[in-house]
């Protein structure tokens, strides 16, 4: 079984391209925003692209894609007006990404912004209940967070507390991303093992659907969220090689998010595949 891993990608140049662009870089899965990560307008959706990169992944037997939310949507926002935007931005991609079948639609789940996390999980999940519909293909990816400000999903619990409240959890899994977590507190580098059973044991190993894998500028704990060259960082490279090799996160699709250009994310995928023995 060989290593699945890509890198993000910017979707300017459309689906199909995004597909080649991938490919060339030795990747067999990839992640891009599905519209401005900053702004709110998505480019008109281009059907005839989508269906050309769903035969192109295909063909070259990728594994799932991930397609990101912009991370600038705050669904636990206090101002009913943000939710709703929140909201609205998340039906049309989910209705979009219909095109795409099987991918994964990955977000940030939200920040409080003091009103407590409890509050802010209750109103994550109400948007989920409003946007999950039983028919789609696409399942939505909660992203583990580093816990910086009042961002929920610091923790494996607030992550399980939103799934418990949403009604068609077999539409929800959840993303973890090495730095996030690694911020957030948990022991990547020196307890993988502990952590991923603290992970099954909360959540459950069965959700797991995408691991971004990011090294962190920051010590264990630090809640802050910059993100380092794969080796270059707090986590570094042999506890990425332990990472990839997993028996419980191997097979599933990786993603690099780390501050490189397309020659940098090629290494690094080469690098990565190379101490994952494939
Ligand atoms: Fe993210
Ligand atoms: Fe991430
Ligand atoms: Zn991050």
């Amino acid at each position: 079984m060989s290593l699945h891993i890509g890198c993000h990608l910017s979707s300017s140049k459309g689906y199909l391209a995004m597909g080649k662009e991938a490919f060339s870089l030795g990747a067999d899965t990839f992640q891009f925003f599905t519209r401005n990560p900053r702004g709110s307008k998505a480019k008109a959706f281009d059907q005839k692209d989508a269906a050309a990169l769903v035969s192109f992944l295909k063909e070259q037997e990728f594994a799932p894609i991930i397609a990101h939310a912009p991370y600038t949507l705050n669904a636990a926002s206090a101002e009913e007006k943000t939710r709703e935007f929140a909201e609205l931005v998340m039906q049309e991609d989910l209705a979009r990404l219909e095109h795409i079948p099987h991918c994964y639609y990955n977000f940030h789940p939200g920040s409080h912004v003091g009103q407590g996390a409890e509050k802010g999980i209750a109103l994550i999940a109400q948007i989920l209940n409003q946007i999950l519909k039983p028919q789609q293909q696409t399942i939505v990816l909660l992203e583990t967070m580093a816990g910086k400000g009042t961002e929920i999903g610091r923790s494996f619990e607030e992550l399980r507390a939103i799934i418990d409240r949403v009604e068609l959890s077999e539409k929800v899994g959840v993303c973890l991303d090495t730095c996030h977590v690694h911020d957030a507190g948990y022991d990547i580098v020196n307890n993988l093992d502990g952590v991923l059973a603290e992970f099954d044991r909360i959540i459950g190993i069965g959700r797991l659907k995408a691991v971004h894998l990011n090294d962190s500028m920051n010590v264990c704990g630090a809640q802050k969220d910059r993100h380092e060259k794969i080796g270059e960082g707090q986590i570094g490279l042999s506890a990425f090689e332990r990472i990839v090799r997993h028996p419980a996160l191997n097979a599933l699709p990786f993603c690099l998010e780390t501050p490189n250009d397309l020659n940098g994310y090629r290494q690094e995928i080469e690098t990565l595949r190379a101490i994952a023995g494939q």
